[in-house]
């Protein structure tokens, strides 16, 4: 069963894999323009017209002299794109993405899976409302690859969520250290949906839910696996500061 797995649920609308990457082109900074602070960034990519599903900006943070702040990344997540943000040498490197991928910087495929800080933002809504506020099932199974000491943070509009990968199995009350993409498909099973497309027809396809469907059971999966370590909403000051640690590298 597991031999036919494929990940067919990368179709646009979707919180995709990195499929397009490589198609992406670097849209470099006109000459002269530099940026210190992420908040600079952000109205920066506020006001730019680009093609972000053909072209990402990639920007190099020094968060020690720069920090991040919360309000950084709540702007971020009213950017109509994702964006991503890694480390590399003790920097923290923000990348463009698209409605449904965080990073069109091939770079970033490492440094998500190896590096001191993995975190994304997940837009709001066409409408301006909370739209994906969990970890999708892109983020489940790449979590897959995250290093051990590598941390996974998702920004969207109500809050941050500090995840793993699943780590218990719901259906059969156990600690899971299988793959992720087969607690996704146990627990699809088990709840009759047909998480990967399968067709196999005694299932419903995941497919065919919809956004809002799609977006519950996605959550629901995270809290029963246990992937979520810490969450805040914004206005939970005192833990949104301890996540901001990670996302500024103090930790
Ligand atoms: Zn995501």
């Amino acid at each position: 069963m597991l031999e036919k797995w494929r990940p067919v649920y990368a179709k646009p609308g979707d919180d995709g894999l990195d499929i397009r990457d490589e198609d992406r082109v670097e849209r470099k900074l006109e000459k002269g323009l530099k940026f210190e602070k992420m908040s600079e960034v952000v109205s920066f990519l506020q006001q730019q017209k680009f093609n972000y599903r053909k072209e990402y900006y990639k920007f190099l943070l020094d968060v020690a002299k720069n920090p991040i702040s919360a309000k950084d990344i709540q702007a971020a997540v009213s950017l109509p794109f994702e964006v991503s943000l890694t480390e590399q040498k003790g920097r923290v490197i923000l990348v463009t993405g698209d409605e449904d991928q965080s990073a069109g910087d091939p770079g970033n495929i490492d440094r998500r899976n190896s590096s001191r800080l993995s975190m994304h933002t997940h837009p709001l809504s066409r409408d301006g409302s909370a739209d994906v506020v969990t970890p999708s099932f892109s983020d489940v199974y790449i979590s897959e690859f995250a290093g051990p000491t590598t941390p996974l943070l998702l920004a969207h509009a109500e809050g941050l969520i500090h995840y793993r990968k699943p780590s218990y199995d719901p259906i059969n009350k156990q600690l899971f250290d299988g793959e992720a993409r087969d607690a996704m498909l146990i627990y699809g099973e088990a709840h009759g949906i047909d998480v990967f497309g399968f067709d196999r027809g005694r299932l419903k396809s995941y497919f065919s839910m919809s956004h809002e469907e799609k977006v519950v059971f996605q959550r629901r999966f995270a809290e029963e696996t246990k992937m979520i370590i810490q969450e805040a909403n914004w206005n939970e000051v005192g833990k949104i500061a301890n996540m901001m640690n990670i996302v500024n590298l103090k930790t």
